[in-house]
Order: C-alpha cells, then structure tokens, then sequence
C-alpha cells in the first residue's frame, strides 16, 4: 500500500524566491529521513533542503533553474514504501558514521558534489507504477545487477548490506566476471610461476644454478583453476550470506523497470521488476576482421589463459599491458615470443622512463619486439600460423605456432537491449555515467568496463559501491583523484595520478624528483638495478600530483603514493616520512628527499 506525501520548501529563514540549482534526487530513490533533495541560492548562500520524511520519490516536480519559496511543492514521495524496502535488522542508521563505506566515495562530497558530466540523469526517469510490464513481473527487486564481475557483485553485495532486496543475474555458471575467471586473476597466478622460474635462472648470477625446469602443464593449469575456484566459490557464498538472489542467465532489458533472464540451459525465461537496476555487464576482446578464428591457434587473453600448451614460437599482437603480461608467461614458460606494436613503443601513454627498464629486459627475455609495425593479414598452415607484417623492423612475414590477438576490449553496452529502457548507448558500446553512476535513465546505473577509459577492475569495485549507495538512497559520488595503473609484467610498471607524457601534452606545470633503484640497497641485494621511482609535484604548492615506478613489486608501491594524491600530501610529507629501511618503499621517501634537496642516499648537484 502507497501513503503518497507531498514535500514542500520548508522555511528557510529570511530568504525568498530561491533558484533550485541542483536536484539531487530522481523517481524511484529511496531517501533517507533528513537527506538532500534539492540544492537552492540564494544571493546570500546556497543550501540543500532535507527530506522530511523516508521514502520513495514518485514524482519529481521541480527542475533545474525553478524559483521556488516557502511551500513550494518539490517532489511527492511514498512514505509507505521506505519501511518495505529497509532491512531494520541489517540496515544501520545511514546518518551514523558507523556505516560510512571505507572507499574512495565520499558522503562530505554531498556539501558540494562534483558535477555530473551526464546531464540527462534524473529527468527521465518514470515510476514503477507507471511500467507496465513492471506490475506484471514474476518477481520483484529494488535492485537488480547485470552481470557479476568485479563491478556488478560489488554492487549487489554492497545494496544488499545497505538493506536492498537484491538480484545479480549473470550469464555463465561461475561469478566473478573477466577478473577472477579470465582476467586479473588467472594472470597473476600464471605470471607468479613465470617470475620464480625467471628468479631461479636469475640466481647463476649469485652463484646458485638450478637445473631446467620441469613443467607440468596440466597442474600447472590445475593450480590456476584452484586459484580461480576458491575465488569465484567464495563469491558463492557471500551471496549467500548476504541473502543476494543469484540467476543464471542472459539479461536483457524489457522495459524501464523489468529485464528478461534467458537461461539458455533449459530455453526458459523469467520477467524480474526492479526499483533500481546496474548494468555491470562488462567487455569483451576486439577482434580485427579477416583473421582465421575458427583456428584455435589464434588466441584471445581468455584462450591464452586456457594454457592449451606451450607454443615453441609464440606471436603477440599487441605490446599494451595484456599482451606484454601475457608475453612474459609464456616466455617465463620456455617459448619464444614475439611483439608486434602499431605505436612506437610498448605500453602507450605511459611515460618512456618507466617503460625503457621494461622494454630493455623484454628484449633479452623475447625473441623479437617490433614496434611501429603492423599485422595485414593471417593465414592458418598446417605449419602454423603464418602472419604478414608491415612497418618498422618486423619481417614480410614469419609463421608461429601460436598468436595471441591482444589489441584491446570493447564494451558490452549493446548487447543489453538497453534501449528498452530508454538508456542510451554510444557507437562504440560504451553507457555514459554521471559521477553517481546514473544513466540518462536516472534510476539505473552503468559501472566497470562499460562505462569507460581505464578498464580496471578497482575502477569497478568502487563504481559499484557509488552506484549501490547511491540507489539506497545515500549521497556518494566516484570522487577518486586517480585510478592507478599497474603492468605486472618483469620489472612491474605502476603509475598514478598526473604522467609526464599528460603533463606535457596539456601544458601542466610540475616538478619532479627521480631516485633510481640501482642506489636502493634492497634492490641491490634483489640482484636488481633497473628500477626507478619518480614524484610529480606541483611547483608552487608542492602537492603530490602524480607519481610512476619501475621494478619488481612496483605495483605494490604505488599505492602509497595513490594515498598521498587522496590525502593533498605535498612532497615534504614523503620526504619527512619514515619508511623502514632496507624497502622498496624507501625508493618513494628517496624520490620525495630529491625534490627537497635532502637526498643523502644519491648525490644530486644543486640547482643554481
Ligand atoms: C587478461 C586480462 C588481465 C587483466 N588483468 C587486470 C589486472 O591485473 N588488474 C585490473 O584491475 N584489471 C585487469 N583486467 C581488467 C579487468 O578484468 C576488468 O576491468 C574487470 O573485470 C571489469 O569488471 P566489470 O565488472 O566491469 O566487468 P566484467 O568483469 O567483464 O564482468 C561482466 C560480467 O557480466 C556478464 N554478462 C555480460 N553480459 C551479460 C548479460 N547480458 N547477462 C548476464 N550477464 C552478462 C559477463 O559474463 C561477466 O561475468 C584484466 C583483463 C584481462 C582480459
């Protein structure tokens, strides 16, 4: 039963006729006692009205650039719907700091939240009610979560702890998505044996030799499988825990308020309504036309990641993060790889300092890396398969037993049918997301891959809790300053915040300081020298701008300095902070005592 109540501008204090600058809310939000509505100014200040009662919006009656006094009506909400939705005895009081979420959202971003980028969210929105496929559903959510990678499952756990009735329907039997089942995970395990047997050869240099290893391919993918096992099994269960309904099938939407699961096992499908929806479903491997896929010698990441066998001469198109970590497992495994790259160097858009360590240990580990040069066209032999080249250094054409395709991911934003529902979707497949991760469609929601630029399944997770928070009713934006990137490639690249190569291009002013791993003693006693750590800092107010490391562990380094960008460090901050010596992490404090003058570990000249 729906108790509809009409909210007013309440009296706010010796001031009239007040422009409403932002509405922050849209039909179908569940809203919280006391929480923001809409934000008004007046010449003197501008101020958020809050909610005088909990509910669900039904109808939104003001836009953007109203005028509005005391007693103008501004939204309708059902105050009945508030006490079916909570979870009382889950749901700790949202205006506690107890609950705040330990992420980069940011309830203070409510005082002044960043702009949205998609103007259309929050007008376009219509009420379940409304929707009649809706009243007809076979069942009935406040959220219901496309897709169960990284960015969906982190959502449907993240609404359900906040007391939302929850559905996360993914199409294959495992959860976890690219990630865990063919991605970020699988990789690592695969990449940690390719750096041990790398070590182990790396030690006749400290005067221990190990024989050849021995490869058991078959565990060794067994161990990869048990990885991924225990992960995606976990999932399992914390679903469960959190009482998160699970179904197996394609999604796609029907209407604004209700998606279709097909369960392709049985040909059977089912109508689920929803108050709120994610679209979480992710991306997928490009593919250049004209190759011969029906050849399972032609690989993308997920068949290279299957570990068939080991390819006496591999080729990999692609010298971008995947192709390069992928390159370094099968060499690591004993085959000759090749790397073809169409732009100049390997890892575009990273800075060439960070990347030169890389490129000169790959030379040594692969058989040949060609860059500015292209792959025109594939034919499967018996042989193998024989590829034709043109550009740079590469050959006319050469044959490989194996090839992996890694030339980037689009996303999955046509495959949803989202235009049922009124999303809108761009050429490429990507869903525009505003700051709260709302569509043009204001109550659903887009994270992950398919939102956009960086593909990262951290960017995930965090989009995912924004958008899980937000369709509870809180006020949480993606407010991160950076989305670090790591290559775990031998020696790792991680960089965050502002580069070199983006400082230089946009005219940003920056200074630096660089401390080079070959006068870290923990590096030295690693039987490592390559490295290098970089700060960028802003010249006048010295603040921490962006920072770049390369070497082993590299990627567990940058997180601190992804922390110091969070916190406004500034370079004395770094510099006068106590790392334990002899650390890796040292090389940071050294970099920060560089740009102070203070360095005692290296000799730098004075600035005159
Ligand atoms: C080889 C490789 C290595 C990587 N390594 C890293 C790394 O080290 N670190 C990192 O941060 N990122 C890494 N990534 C990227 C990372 O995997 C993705 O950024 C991340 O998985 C994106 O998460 P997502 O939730 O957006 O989508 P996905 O993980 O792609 O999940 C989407 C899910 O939706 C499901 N789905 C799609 N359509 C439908 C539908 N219509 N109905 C139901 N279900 C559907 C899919 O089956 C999938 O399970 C790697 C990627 C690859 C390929």
């Amino acid at each position: 039963m729906s108790e509809l109540q009409t909210i007013k501008i309440p009296d706010i204090g010796d001031v009239d006729d007040v422009e409403i600058i932002e509405v922050l809310v849209a039909v179908g939000d569940t809203i919280d006692l006391e929480a923001s509505l809409v934000t008004v100014e007046s010449d003197k200040a501008s101020m958020e009205i809050p909610s005088p009662v909990a509910g669900v919006i039904t109808s939104v009656l003001v836009n953007t650039g109203d005028r509005v006094s005391e007693g103008s009506d501004i939204m309708v909400m059902d105050v009945a719907a508030s006490s079916e939705t909570a979870a009382p005895e889950k749901t700790p009081d949202p205006t506690t700091t107890s609950d705040k979420p330990a992420t980069s959202t940011s309830e203070a971003a409510a005082v002044s939240p960043p702009k949205a980028s998609n103007t259309g969210a929050g007008t376009s929105s219509v009420s379940p009610e409304a929707d009649e496929a809706y009243k007809s559903a076979d069942e009935k959510y406040d959220l219901v979560v496309l897709g169960a990678g990284p960015g969906g499952y982190t959502a449907a756990f993240r609404a359900a702890d906040l007391g939302l009735k929850v559905l996360l329907v993914e199409r294959y039997p495992d959860l976890g998505g690219v990630c865990l089942n063919v991605g970020c995970i699988p990789s690592k395990a695969l990449l940690h044996t390719a750096a041990i047997i790398q070590e182990t050869q790396d030690m006749a240099s400290h005067g221990v030799s190990f024989g050849k290893p021995k490869i058991d391919i078959d565990k060794l993918r067994g161990f990869k499988e048990e990885v991924i096992g225990k992960l995606t099994g976990g999932l399992a269960g914390l679903a469960k825990q959190r009482k998160v309904d699970i179904a197996h099938g394609y999604a796609s939407f029907n209407s604004a308020h209700t998606i279709n699961i097909k369960n392709d096992q049985d040909d059977s499908s089912r109508i689920a309504g929803f108050t709120h929806a994610v679209i979480a479903t992710g991306s997928k491997s490009i593919r250049i036309p004209g190759f011969p896929y029906d050849d399972p010698r032609l690989m993308d990441s997920t068949g290279a990641l299957a570990l068939a066998d080991i390819p006496k001469r591999l080729l990999v198109i692609g010298g971008g993060i995947i192709g390069l970590e992928m390159g370094c497992v099968y060499a690591g495994l004993g085959s000759k790889v090749t790397v073809v790259e169409l732009s100049d160097g390997l890892m575009p858009g990273c800075d060439r300092d960070l990347v030169r360590p890389l490129e000169k240990r790959l030379k040594a580990d692969f058989e040949n890396i060609f860059t500015g040069s292209k792959v025109i066209g594939m034919s499967a032999l018996k042989s193998g398969l024989k590829v034709k080249f043109e550009g740079g250094k590469a050959p006319e054409s050469d044959t490989f037993d194996r090839v992996l395709l890694a030339v980037g991911r689009s996303p999955n934003g046509k495959a949803v049918d989202a235009e049922n529902a009124g999303v809108d979707v761009d050429e490429r497949g990507f869903i525009n997301a505003d700051s709260q991760q709302r569509t043009n469609i204001a109550h659903i929601f887009a994270i992950g891959d398919i939102v956009g630029q960086p593909m990262l399944a951290h960017k995930a997770t965090h989009e995912g809790k924004v958008a899980a928070e937000v369709a509870a009713g809180k006020k949480s934006y993606f407010d991160a300053k950076t989305i670090p990137s790591v290559a775990y490639t031998d020696p790792e690249v991680a960089w965050m915040g502002l580069t070199e190569t983006a400082a230089k291009k946009d005219g940003i002013a920056f200074e630096k300081g660089s401390f080079p791993w070959a006068a870290s003693g923990r590096s030295l006693s690693m039987g490592r020298n390559e490295g290098l750590t970089k700060v960028l800092y802003d010249p006048e107010t010295k603040q921490v701008l962006g920072a770049g490391m390369v070497g082993p562990n590299a990627g567990e380094l940058v997180a601190e300095a992804v922390l110091a960008l969070e916190m406004g460090a500034d370079i004395e901050d770094l510099a006068l902070t106590v790392h334990p010596h002899p650390t890796l992490s040292e090389t940071l404090n050294f970099a920060a005592e560089v740009a102070e003058g203070t360095v005692t570990d290296i000799y730098v000249p004075k600035k005159r």
